[in-house]
């Protein structure tokens, strides 16, 4: 059983029915949606497409919700080419025009910052301007970097920090949007210290929508400088390597990398590492070599899963990206991922380890039921090698569970009363997961969050 997990960005390339389904099939564990593009009707049905393949196929796919965050983006416009010397204008409009050479700036809080001599920076200063001249609805601008003028791309004033809340009048639209479309993580971005997670959850737990995890993406220096605290109080962690390389230089990416991985994983907490994964595969059938090396070395570093971005959204090949980036990790889990480190075990995940290190002694399956998920993350946490069975009453959880570590998440359907240990036993042998011969641990908490109960079932 493959541990790793795939994660695909929805967009036009995936969205229908036929590229769904076949995605799932080669094996996508979730999807994302990428909140910072408009919510279409086509987006709409693909999570009422995703949802009907759950009860079909009884696996369970989360849905991220990615937050487009504290942000300046462009608005919509034609791509378009600019050179250094050339005269472009900023307008504070929804949409600009290419022909005119109007780049849309919607956000008039920023507009109205921008002073005559101010450095402005598109894509993270991938292309830089200089506003030259100031009139109330447009700025001449002068270009200094040549580049490809794109919608939707980041904006940013040299030197200025924006006048932007954690959780902005659009972000809090589209976290009501996850909750009406019953969306599972809620993706958050530009996190810069711990509270910024706080103010998300205060928000989830005032709309009654706790049960709704967040995913913290790692993409700003300030993240990386509040590193383990961030961490401590997350759901599970990004390593938004696209934003994190326009902050710090490409030079410093593995290295950041690596610590974030492994931070996440001390703590016990999921982590994801994303952007630029299959790259290549926008526009071609086949990874490059690099990339082949990147998957392996993010697979034996640990990770829980991989986040497809433009390869399933608008890529020419979005189901052999899949079908590419599955077999790279079932060649790369050959070898057992890195150790680490555990730190903040409390006596309930020592408990946990136990039942891990036990299981790849006696070279048995482990069999585990967890209401809320706590004793299925705990497990995950230590990546035995064996195969893992959770069985959970609450189909958010089961979803939720889908993109961890080494994991096979069941949807539990029987009364939820006791600790049904036998009877998932049983529905694993009638499904042929369990045979004669097999031994198997079966673990549980009492109570809810515990995990303090083992058995050695030989089957
Ligand atoms: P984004 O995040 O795709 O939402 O920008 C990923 C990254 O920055 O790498
Ligand atoms: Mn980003």
């Amino acid at each position: 059983m493959r541990k790793t997990k795939i994660i695909a960005t929805l967009g036009p390339a995936s969205w229908s029915q036929q590229v769904i389904s076949r995605l799932v099939k080669e094996g996508v564990n979730g999807f994302r949606i990428n909140l910072s593009h408009a919510k279409t009707s086509e987006m709409e049905k693909a999570i009422e497409y995703i949802r009907s393949i759950e009860e079909k196929r009884c696996i369970y796919i989360p849905i991220i919700g990615d937050l487009q965050g504290p942000v300046v983006r462009l608005g919509e416009i034609e791509d378009f080419e600019v050179a250094k010397g050339d005269k472009v204008f900023l307008v504070n409009r929804e949409e600009g025009s290419a022909e005119a050479r109007e780049i849309p700036l919607p956000e008039s809080k920023v507009f109205y910052e921008i002073a005559e001599g101010d450095i402005l920076l598109i894509e993270g200063g991938r292309i830089r301007l200089r506003a030259d001249s100031i009139s109330d609805s447009s700025i001449e601008c002068m270009v200094l970097t040549d580049g490809i003028v794109r919608k939707r791309k980041t904006f940013a004033i040299q030197g200025k920090d924006l006048p932007l809340p954690t959780i902005t009048e659009k972000d809090m639209r589209d976290v009501e949007w996850c909750i009406e479309h019953d969306i599972d993580y809620i993706g958050l971005s530009f996190v810069r210290n711990s509270g910024d997670i706080e103010v998300l959850k205060d928000i989830l737990r005032k709309k009654d929508a706790e049960n709704i995890k967040i995913i913290t993406k790692i993409e700003t220096k300030k993240a990386v400088e509040n590193l383990k605290n961030i961490i401590k109080i997350s759901d599970a962690v990004l390593v938004a390597r696209g934003d994190l390389a326009i902050y710090y230089g490409l030079e410093e990416i593995p290295e950041l990398q690596d610590r974030i991985i492994k931070t996440s994983r001390s703590y016990g907490k999921p982590v994801i590492l994303a952007t630029q994964i299959m790259e290549s595969m926008t526009e071609n059938p086949m990874p490059t070599r690099s990339e082949v090396l990147d998957v392996m070395h993010a697979v034996r570093e640990g990770v829980d899963a991989l986040l497809l971005a433009g390869e399933t959204a608008i890529g020419k090949y979005p189901v052999e990206s899949v079908s590419w980036l599955r077999k790279i990790i079932i060649k790369a889990e050959e070898k057992k991922p890195e150790e680490v480190v555990f730190e903040n075990e409390q006596i309930y995940d020592k408990f946990a380890r136990g039942v891990v290190i036990l299981s790849d002694l006696l070279k048995s399956k482990i069999v585990a039921f967890s209401r809320k998920g706590s004793t299925a993350r705990r497990i995950s946490r230590y990546r035995p090698q064996s195969d893992v069975y959770v069985f959970t009453p609450n189909i958010k959880v089961v979803r939720q569970l889908n993109i961890l570590w080494g994991l096979k998440p069941y949807l539990y359907k029987g009364l939820d009363r006791g600790i049904p240990l036998d009877e998932i036993v049983e529905e694993l042998k009638s499904t042929g997961e369990l045979s004669y011969g097999d031994l198997a641990i079966a673990t549980a908490g009492l109570r809810t969050g515990t995990t303090d109960i083992i058995r050695i079932i030989r089957i």
